[in-house]
């Protein structure tokens, strides 16, 4: 049985400020759920007050949004995962599509930063994820095992147990269009098959694959209760901390 992963992803959002107010008021809707993994990746600038505001809550865990494949050096504005871990950060997402769109990066790249990060004793959530022209043109599964094996290259089954891969379509990402539960489903078990050929069918069992995509409180359920949805990835929901403990809420034994 995976135990289900809820992450939120505030992307360039939320001040210092905001994420003590924010963090108040979802841990009162949060304290009575058992059974879920919640992780929150705020900006770098709020980890370490976020940090020190949960002091080791097992319940939610903190995650960071990126971070450099170095451990130090002449890397101006990159942030390394020693630094992280120093204030205690257990998962780090790598590869969203917003890094790659935006920011160019490869998945040679996203290979690079995983072994690190794993290095380093970081819990990777690797993502990956079609645009809608790839999607029309029928290429999704084509690109997705793309993505897997150029950014999962060189990792071991013992590490991949580590790490939990979300699937984000492009499409889906933002634009309040979330796939349906019948794509969402198609993917994922396709990731799975990916994540098989790649180390074995029993680790493949294992790993949890999160959707992410237009995630809110009304379709979380379904999406949820697909047999190999294990999680979700959730932005614009996730600035919202009632929207998100409803989204953590649907998690719950499905
Ligand atoms: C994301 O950025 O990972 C994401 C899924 O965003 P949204 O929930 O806003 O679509």
């Amino acid at each position: 049985m995976r135990k289900k992963i809820i992450a939120a992803n505030w992307k360039m959002n939320m001040t210092v400020a905001e994420t003590e107010g924010y963090l108040e008021n979802f841990r009162t809707h949060v304290e009575p759920v058992n059974g879920v993994e919640i992780v929150i990746a705020p900006p770098f600038t709020a980890i370490a007050k976020l940090s020190e505001l949960l002091g080791g809550s097992q319940k939610i865990s903190l995650g960071a949004q990126n971070m450099s494949s170095e451990m130090s050096g002449a890397f101006t504005g990159e942030i390394s995962p020693t630094m992280l871990r120093e204030l205690f950060v257990r998962f780090v997402i790598l590869g969203h599509s917003e890094r790659r769109l935006i920011f160019g990066e490869t998945d040679e790249v996203v290979n690079k930063k995983v072994h690190t990060a794993l290095a380093c004793g970081l819990r990777p959530i690797v993502c990956v994820g079609e645009t809608l022209e790839e999607r029309d043109g029928g290429r999704e599964k084509e690109v997705l095992e793309t993505q897997l094996r150029g950014s999962l290259a060189g990792v071991t089954p013992e590490q991949m147990l580590g790490i939990v891969i979300a699937y984000e379509p492009v499409w889906a990402i933002g634009t309040g269009r979330n796939a349906t539960p019948e794509q969402a489903q198609d993917a994922h078990a396709h990731v799975r098959a990916v994540l098989a050929s790649l180390t074995d069918e029993a680790t493949a069992a294992k790993v949890r694959i999160q959707y992410g995509g237009s995630v809110k409180p009304a379709n979380a359920a379904t999406l949820l209760s697909q047999p190999d949805i294990d999680g979700a990835l959730v932005g614009g929901a996730s600035l919202e901390p009632i929207a998100f403990s409803e989204i953590v809420k649907a998690a719950v034994s499905k």
